[in-house]
Parts: structure tokens; C-alpha cells; sequence
């Protein structure tokens, strides 16, 4: 999976060493660079960050030893240019906005359409039209591994600071330590901090991806925002499908998680099986009352139907896999139905994410005090529309569409 870092850069260049830093941190190092900016923007980062000669970039992938970045600038500066393929300065006008929003678009769906991506937007650093079209451009086409980050420093005066030894400014804390001196913006008075003091935070700015809730036919070629909005409103509320020849779960008409075992897919195959059951009269969504949700005891004596789906899951295997442990094939004991409700959850949270995850998830609820055993106890089950659920149980082959 290459990690690519999509920046916006006006005359700031230093929230781009400084977020490589801040990820690689976090154990995140970037793989590829690619930078969009304007024709005044790309001077300065070719003096800076970019420069072929004590470049700072290069300076901190040696300094901290970091895996090679690709940033050659031939091919991932993106430099703006109006129609005649003159280099715009500024954004100033709002035809610049409009050339700007397009490469946004552009480069974004470009790099979310490869699979072996995850693309982080950082909307810190240039001018705020173009962090708001970058992270524009991130809500339409990203995906929910990847992130819109933005970068602070603090104390922030330290923007402008310089290295007290060598009158360097600052680009991102250095491995040594060192003092730097700075302006304090509060009484105007020269003062020194210590590089080891200086903060670089990553913020992880949340978002909700909206390329699954858009047609799969706005989503093959860049489109204009508009276009992108009026899908948005057009289309219908997605559905899940639980295709089990195949082992996936579907959601839209972009998302998949892949549930290939076949016990857990019998267990989750189950819980909506007992959704589509679900006798409440008005609409099931969140169910109100949790008709469809089941507590453990009910759970375990189902036993003999989740293992029903699951023969008929392993007969769509050509051959029986063997690798899967035995002691979770059945779930008449709360300790094999935990594991694999909590591996089904996670895995339905990375391919969904945030905002889409927990109505497909297997929830819980608590229900009332048992006046018997006195014993507090859950419901499980999913909290989707059982309008929006649909399980193939044949392979689409067999019937002949596709
Ligand atoms: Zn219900």
C-alpha cells in the first residue's frame, strides 16, 4: 500500500516537512509527494523543500533516516495554469478557483481510483480557497482509509523562528536538539525555545466519504461538482447486499468488505436473515424496540441455523478450507460468539468506516434488569433498514446476471 500526501502549497512551505515528520512519527511514512500550487507557490518550494541543493525535504528523509519519498518535482509539482497553459501566479479570480477546483478533482480521483493507495490530503498552507478545494475535492472521491490532516504548530510563533547556531529557519523539529529564537506575538519580545519544546500536531480532520452514496457511473470520470451534488441528492439510500458465493458484504453501489470465513459470514448472514424477520410495523431502522435484535441464550439455542449457512457457504467453496479453527464453528458458548462478533465489527469498520459502520455492524442494546437473575444483559443485531438488506444466496452466475 503506498502512502501518497496531496498538498496544497502557497507560500508556506514548511506544513509539508513538517507533516512527513508528524506522520512518519506516527508510524505513517509517506511514499510519494505531490504537490498543486501556484506559479508564485512553486518558485519558493523549489528553493526550499523541493530544492535539488540542500533541499529540505531531502534533508529530513537523511536526517531521520526515513524510506525514500518520491517528489521529483518534474512530475508530482502540480503547477496551475489558465487555458492558454500560462502559469497562474495567484487564486485571485474566481476562473483561478474554477482551474484550481478541477485539478483538486482531478488528482484526487486519480489517486483514489489506484487500490494500492492511501492518500492523505493535508489542508494546511496555502491560501483558504485552496485547502477549501482540496478537502472539497477529498469529501467526493476519498475513501474512508484515507485522511484529511492538517498541521499545527505550537507555540505557533515558531513558524518564523530560526535556529539560534545557524540561523535556520524552522521546517521541522530536528534530531539534535537546538534553540530557536522567535518573535512572541503577545508583547513583541524576542524569546528562545528549545526544539525538543516546539509541538508539530497532526490533526485528523473528520470527514464522510460521499463517493459511496454517488453512482458508480459519476464515480468512473472526474465530474464537476455539480454534477457530484446533484448525484448526491438523486440517489437513493444505499443498501447492503450480503452476497455469499462471493463473501462479501456490498454496500452502494463502491463498498465492499470482504468476509471470507465462513463462520463469521454464517453468523453475520444470520443477524440479517432475523432483521428481514423483523415483524415491528412502522420501519425497522435502528428498530426501535429491538424485536430483531436476540440476547446470548437465543443466540445459542440458533445454533443449528447459523451452522445450516454455513454448509451452505462451505458447498460454494470448490474446495472445504481447513486453515479455520474449529473451536469457533459454533456459537453455543458466549466465548466463540465474542471473538468472531468483534472480528466481524472491525473488519466492517475498516472497509465501511466511521459513518457507515455502525448501522451494519452487529450492535448491542442493553435490555432491562432481569427480575429473575437479576442480571443485566445485551440484545444483539443489525441496526440497518431491513428494507435495505438483501442476501444472495445463489451465485450470480448460476442466475445468470451479472
Ligand atoms: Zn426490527
Amino acid at each position: 500500500m503506498k502512502r501518497i500526501l496531496l498538498a496544497v502549497s502557497g507560500l508556506s512551505p514548511a506544513v509539508i516537512t513538517e507533516t512527513i515528520y508528524a506522520l512518519f512519527m506516527e508510524k505513517k511514512p509517506v511514499d510519494e509527494l505531490h504537490v498543486i500550487t501556484t506559479g508564485g507557490g512553486k518558485g519558493k518550494l523549489l528553493e526550499t523543500v523541493l530544492s535539488p541543493y540542500e533541499g529540505k525535504l531531502q534533508a529530513l528523509i537523511d536526517e531521520y533516516e526515513m524510506p525514500p519519498i518520491d517528489y521529483n518535482p518534474q512530475t508530482n509539482l502540480h503547477v496551475l495554469k489558465d487555458a492558454n497553459g500560462k502559469e497562474i501566479n495567484d487564486i485571485l479570480t474566481p476562473d483561478d478557483n474554477e482551474i484550481l477546483l478541477t485539478k483538486c478533482l482531478q488528482l484526487t480521483h486519480e489517486m483514489t481510483t489506484r487500490k494500492d493507495t492511501t492518500v492523505y490530503f493535508l489542508v494546511a498552507g496555502g491560501r483558504k480557497t485552496m485547502t477549501s478545494c482540496l478537502a472539497l475535492a477529498a469529501q467526493f472521491y476519498g475513501r474512508p482509509r484515507d485522511r484529511i490532516y492538517h498541521v499545527l504548530i505550537a507555540p505557533s510563533e515558531v513558524e518564523r523562528a530560526k535556529s539560534t547556531k545557524t540561523d535556520r529557519s524552522f521546517w521541522y523539529p530536528p534530531k539534535e536538539k537546538q534553540k530557536y529564537s522567535y518573535t512572541d506575538f503577545t508583547d513583541g519580545k524576542v524569546r528562545t525555545i528549545n526544539s525538543k519544546d516546539i509541538q508539530v500536531n497532526l490533526i485528523n480532520l473528520p470527514y464522510v466519504p460521499a463517493r459511496y452514496f454517488l453512482s458508480e457511473q459519476l464515480m468512473d470520470e472526474v465530474k464537476q461538482p455539480a454534477d457530484l451534488l446533484a448525484g448526491l441528492i438523486r440517489d437513493e439510500k444505499p443498501a447492503l447486499t450480503i452476497s455469499l458465493s462471493e463473501r462479501k458484504l456490498i454496500f452502494g453501489s463502491m463498498l465492499e468488505a470482504e468476509l471470507t470465513h465462513p463462520t463469521w459470514l454464517a453468523l453475520y448472514t444470520f443477524f440479517a436473515v432475523k432483521k428481514q424477520e423483523c415483524i415491528l410495523d412502522e420501519s425497522c431502522d435502528n428498530c426501535e424496540k429491538k424485536i430483531c435484535f436476540l440476547d446470548f441464550n437465543e443466540i445459542s439455542s440458533s445454533d443449528s441455523d447459523i451452522q445450516s449457512i454455513r454448509q451452505m457457504i462451505l458447498k460454494k467453496f470448490e474446495e472445504i478450507p481447513d486453515e479455520f479453527p474449529s473451536v469457533y464453528k459454533s456459537f453455543k458458548k458466549e466465548a466463540s460468539f465474542n471473538p468472531a462478533k468483534h472480528k466481524i465489527n472491525e473488519i466492517i469498520l475498516n472497509a465501511f468506516g466511521q459513518s457507515i459502520a455502525p448501522a451494519l455492524q452487529i450492535s448491542d442494546a442493553p435490555i432491562p434488569l432481569s427480575a429473575r437473575t437479576g442480571k443485566r444483559t445485551k440484545k444483539f443485531g443489525i441496526l440497518l433498514d431491513r428494507e435495505r438488506i438483501t442476501i444472495e444466496w445463489k451465485a450470480d452466475k448460476e442466475v445468470g446476471t451479472e
